[in-house]
């Protein structure tokens, strides 16, 4: 999933202070997860907003709504005849969301309220391990299913950098290394001896080092 937090509220209070009215979007999927952006926090975010410019004496007309996925513009239009009503969308979805409010529905301009963290999963409650940086190239099944790419701060395609202590990474000891991740899985799975097996110089022209990717799927398009 796409992990967020939610903006400071001053951050908030200060983008939104041109405007006279606004509509506050939740985002129903990852962002509902991880209690981020969901409407529960949409409204109160609204809640805050409105009572912090009627201590102003500048009263904002303010609503929360939330939609399935903020990325998908089918689900934008649940929105339309709302959107009107208002002068600005305060988005609590990712930046993926926030860029296709802007682009689909660019009659309004929609900024952003939360901060995009990362893909990760849930390791314990209110606690997510980033876990894929979308290389382009996945290699999880040398790796026992752990991302050097992500996990190891050098991204090391053969590892261990030969300074991890303990278990712990030499970039920053509160890490575990992923290369002793690693090897503790491949050991566990009866596959040591992928650790062998030297791999090339990662191929950095499928992520994102080139700029922005396009995925194409011929066989999903029409006409
Ligand atoms: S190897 Fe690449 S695609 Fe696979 S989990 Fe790691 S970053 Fe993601
Ligand atoms: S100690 Fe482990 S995780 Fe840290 S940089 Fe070296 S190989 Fe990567």
């Amino acid at each position: 999933m796409i992990t967020g937090k939610r903006k400071p509220l001053t951050r908030i209070f200060d983008m939104l202070a041109p405007y006279e009215s606004v509509l506050v979007v939740g985002c129903g999927t990852c962002m509902t997860v991880c209690m981020s952006g969901g409407l529960k926090e949409a409204e109160e975010t609204a809640a805050a907003l409105r009572l912090h410019r009627q201590q102003e004496g500048r009263p904002v007309q303010v609503k929360a709504r939330v939609v399935e996925r903020q990325c998908e513009p089918e689900f934008l239009e649940t929105l339309d005849a709302e959107l009107e009503n208002y002068e600005v969308v305060l988005s609590l979805a990712c930046g993926i969301g926030v860029q296709c409010f802007n682009l689909f529905r660019p009659q309004k301009q929609t900024l952003p309220g939360l901060d995009t963290w990362g893909a990760g999963y849930p390791v314990k409650q209110g606690f997510w391990q980033e876990a894929c940086l979308s290389c382009g190239d996945c290699v999880l099944d040398q790796t026992g299913g752990i991302c050097p790419i992500t996990r190891c701060a050098k991204s090391m395609q053969n590892g261990p950098c030969g300074g991890s202590q303990n278990g712990k990474c030499e970039v920053n000891s509160e890490n575990e290394c992923a290369w002793q991740l690693i090897y503790d899985r491949l050991t566990a799975l009866g596959k040591l001896a992928l650790l062998d097996e030297i791999r090339p110089p990662k191929d950095w022209s499928r992520a994102h080092h080139g700029g922005p990717r396009k995925l194409e799927r011929e066989d999903m398009q029409i006409g």
